[in-house]
């Protein structure tokens, strides 16, 4: 093999997830991964359905490429479809910009320190050498991976950009195209498709051109570019993550910590010691970015983010400045070819819930259960809507069902029944349930809005519970939603830790 740099490495991949598990001594589901700076969850659109059409097929070439997706690129971009090309994520088209431009001998300039390590990876590849002096490509990363911050342009040409954060601030180079600039951007942060691994340069047609010659035929596969252009038909709001950064940033503020102003999806946070932080942090599931003089944590949701200044208050030995998380914590991810449901649920818990599916009714019933029992639930998914809810609103109680009997575990101590009678208006439901762990589901609902008695059956069967309810009304939404909160109720109730024991005479449930 040809000799490169002597100061050459390669890129340094983060631990795997099931390393971690091993390390922390949990199940993978239950590592939390702040290291990565992707979307805390796909979007809608990244479906089986939206693959299907490729996947029957697979068997052939995408002859000619994707015209379609570069059009919808182009037109998000807001320049001319032979300004697009693709690559297998933005990295594979820093690698070719720095071997379509540079070679041994030659010089790569890069702006910013510390900065994304591929581009003086890409540099070192192509057999050239990093440095600032007679370059013949410049690379720069607005806003600059790890600190956030978005750097004035360097007036070098060429120059790449690297915009893979471009969506959480908004500013671009993309006018400069015609001025010796290429951007480079891709579908693995805001658009939430890391590993489809898709991503886009944009350049003069000159340039375009002669990059695309320099590619691999045909670099992205058939299943990632229908994705691609499936998440372009609605792109994301990445505002939920920009208030979310800033919430963060207050509360490790107020943990003595001064995270850099972020204009990404992650703060850096400068440390004394941030590879033992980072480490004692990893032996709890939560993976972080280590760096010489901080950590670099991306940005998810409230729920998680708050575990992790939990922990960062725990190890650094300061107060807390975020509410505890609740107790008997699981999570779960069920996925089918119909749905994708995510739960997240602590049983001693404070009544935070928060259920998306899409599945209307049956989210709002379904938090009314959790709520009334006291729980804590974040129940988010996506489901095939397009032929009603009956999918979605199933699979998200077995998925709730299926994290309850998790967080239930081996039922030690716990109440075991419980009942509650609740009215709502002309409605009265009375709910008794024994977790004894043998499924059942006696359900008497004078109404039912549709799918109410199966998705509270689905839930029994999932959670090895027995569900009994009767309730009666006029209004078939009262009647259900009655009939949720007494189920809710009863739970909450049943799921108390009274003794150290098991809740039967048999001794065992
Ligand atoms: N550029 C920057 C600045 C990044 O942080 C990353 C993510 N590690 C990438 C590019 C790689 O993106 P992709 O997944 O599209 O290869």
């Amino acid at each position: 093999m040809r000799t490169l740099s002597p100061e050459f490495t390669g890129y340094g991949w983060a631990p795997s997830t099931a390393e971690i598990a091993r390390l922390a001594g949990i199940d993978p589901i239950e590592v939390v991964r702040f290291d990565a700076n992707v979307a805390p969850a796909p979007l809608p659109s990244s479906r089986p359905g939206t693959i299907a059409g490729p996947l029957a097929r697979i068997n052939t070439y995408a002859h000619g490429g994707y015209p379609e997706l570069l059009d919808a690129i182009a037109r998000y971009v807001g320049v001319g479809p032979e300004n697009v090309m693709l690559g297998a994520g933005a990295d594979d088209l820093i690698l070719l910009c720095a071997r379509a431009f540079a070679g041994p001998g030659d010089t790569v300039a890069i702006a910013g320190d510390p900065t994304y390590p591929l581009f003086r990876i890409g540099a070192w590849l192509a057999g050239a050498e990093v440095g600032d002096h007679d370059q013949v490509l410049t690379f720069c990363c607005r806003p600059n991976n790890p600190t956030g911050a978005l750097d004035p342009l360097p007036e070098a040409r060429p120059l790449a950009v690297d915009e893979a954060y471009y969506e959480y601030c908004g500013e671009t180079a993309v006018d400069l195209i015609e001025d010796g600039v290429i951007v480079i951007r891709t579908f693995s942060k805001a658009f939430g498709l890391a590993g489809a691994r898709v991503g886009y340069a944009v350049a003069d047609a000159e340039t375009t051109r002669e990059l695309n010659a320099r590619q691999a035929p045909c670099q992205v596969s058939s299943l990632s570019a229908a994705l691609a252009l499936a998440a372009l038909e609605s792109p994301p709001d990445v505002s939920p993550v920009v208030e979310e950064r800033e919430r963060l940033a207050s509360a490790l503020r107020a943990l003595d910590l001064e995270p850099l102003p972020s204009q990404a999806n992650f703060l850096f946070v400068p440390v004394d010691d941030a590879r033992a932080l980072a480490e004692a942090l990893l032996r709890q599931g939560l993976a972080v970015r280590p760096f010489q003089d901080g950590i670099r944590i991306s940005i998810l949701d409230s729920a998680d983010d708050d575990l992790l200044v939990e922990a960062l208050a725990r190890t650094l030995d300061r107060p807390s400045p975020v509410a505890a998380a609740g107790g008997r914590r699981v999570r779960r991810l069920r996925a089918t070819a119909e749905t994708r449901i995510a739960v997240r649920l602590a049983l001693d818990g404070a009544s935070r819930v928060r259920v998306a599916t899409g599945a209307g009714l049956y989210d709002h019933f379904l938090e009314q259960l959790a709520f009334h029992g006291g729980f804590d639930l974040i129940l988010e998914g996506t489901g095939d809507l397009e032929t009603g809810e009956h999918h979605t609103a199933e699979d998200a109680a077995l998925a709730f069902g299926e994290t309850l009997n998790a967080a239930l575990g081996d039922r030690r101590g716990i109440a075991r029944y419980g009942d509650a009678v609740v009215p709502m208006d002309d409605a009265l439901a009375r709910a008794a349930v024994d977790l004894g762990g043998r499924p059942a589901a006696e359900l008497r609902l004078e109404r039912d809005p549709g799918l109410a008695a199966h998705v509270l059956s689905s839930l029994a069967h999932a959670a090895r519970i027995a569900i009994h309810v009767e309730a009666t009304g006029r209004d078939e939404h009262h009647v259900a939603e009655a009939a949720f909160k007494a189920v809710g109720r009863a739970l909450g109730a049943a799921v108390r830790v009274e003794t150290a024991g098991i809740p039967s005479t048999k001794g065992s449930l």
